[in-house]
């Protein structure tokens, strides 16, 4: 992550914002290279692009900037006055949203496995989310940054309140597994990747030396005593867990029209949704079914 100030050029090469509004959670990461940067704007023209509060920016406006000679970045909108707005986002390249896109990929997870849940973005709300599931009285706290032990044992024990247990999914630059490893936790990684307009997410186990066991979601449960892998990890206290009661749901098929329904209406609200809904039944009602499948695959690109 690179440190950055104000400059009056913009010509910061911020790549990541959130979609429509600032205080929003929808990440969106404008790929560098310009066909995929231009592919990002004709699928999210019609969205709002904000330096989001969740990734410490200044709460302004952005647009998606493709010129033909550098990088594609975005950029912040002038104010009345047509002067560059100040802004001190410390965080700014292509990993500056990973915690909202793992918060993002746990939050659909555990969605798939019938779980509601509750993200709260606490301190600091530019790299950590923790996701609650009351069900199971469950936190996952997502960390991408921070080395002080102090800091963390103070926010184990503000989460832990309660008999929450919370398992602690760190970034690949977050320090703090030498204190979860000390009170006796699973130490899980998180990691994304990709470049293009979908960003994918990773977690698995760390063990003492550092390494780290990738686990596809399909292969992940959890319980009340927080995430399993399939096989046995050891829990908080030290026993071994042993993933019998198995939540994992089994695959199911996903339609890609239902996908991007669901997109529209996380980003923009029922009235999108309604919108390409009602064009795709529009077109199916006139009988021309070839433009409504043609609707349908532009949706979905
Ligand atoms: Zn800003």
């Amino acid at each position: 992550m690179s440190r950055s100030t104000f400059d009056s050029s913009d010509n910061r090469k911020v790549q990541t914002a959130i979609f429509g509004s600032a205080g929003s959670d929808e990440p969106a990461l404008l790929p560098q290279g310009r066909d995929s940067a231009l592919r990002f704007r004709r699928r999210h023209g019609h969205h709002t692009f904000w330096c989001g509060e969740l990734l410490g920016g200044c709460g302004a406006q952005l647009s998606a900037r493709i010129p033909g000679d550098r990088v594609a970045h975005f950029m912040h909108h002038p104010d009345v006055n047509g002067r560059r707005r100040p802004c001190s986002r410390i965080h700014i390249d292509e990993h500056s949203a990973d915690h909202l896109y793992v918060r993002h990929a746990l939050v659909h997870w555990l969605s798939g496995l019938g779980f509601v849940s509750d993200t709260r973005y606490g301190d600091p709300a530019a790299t950590g989310a923790d996701i609650f599931v009351p069900a199971l009285r469950v936190v996952l706290a997502v960390r991408l940054s921070g080395h002080n032990p102090a800091e963390w044992e103070l926010q184990n024990a503000r989460l832990r309140q309660g008999g929450w247990h919370t398992d602690w999914i760190l970034g690949p630059q977050c320090g703090f597994a030498s204190a979860v490893r000390e009170h006796g936790g699973t130490v899980w990684r998180s990691r994304c990747s990709g470049t293009g307009i979908e960003r994918a997410t990773e977690i698995g186990t760390a063990d003492s030396t550092g390494a780290v066991r990738w686990t596809p979601f399909a292969e992940l449960s959890v319980t009340s005593d927080g995430l399993l892998r399939e096989g046995i990890t050891m829990s908080n206290t030290g026993h071994r867990k042993v993933p019998g009661v198995a939540t994992t749901a089994p695959p199911r098929y996903r339609d890609p029209v239902l996908d991007a329904l669901e997109e529209a209406f996380r980003i923009d609200g029922i009235a999108a949704m309604r919108r390409h809904y009602m064009a795709i039944v529009w077109r199916m009602w006139r009988g021309n079914a070839d433009e409504a499948m043609q609707l349908r695959a532009k949706l979905t690109r």
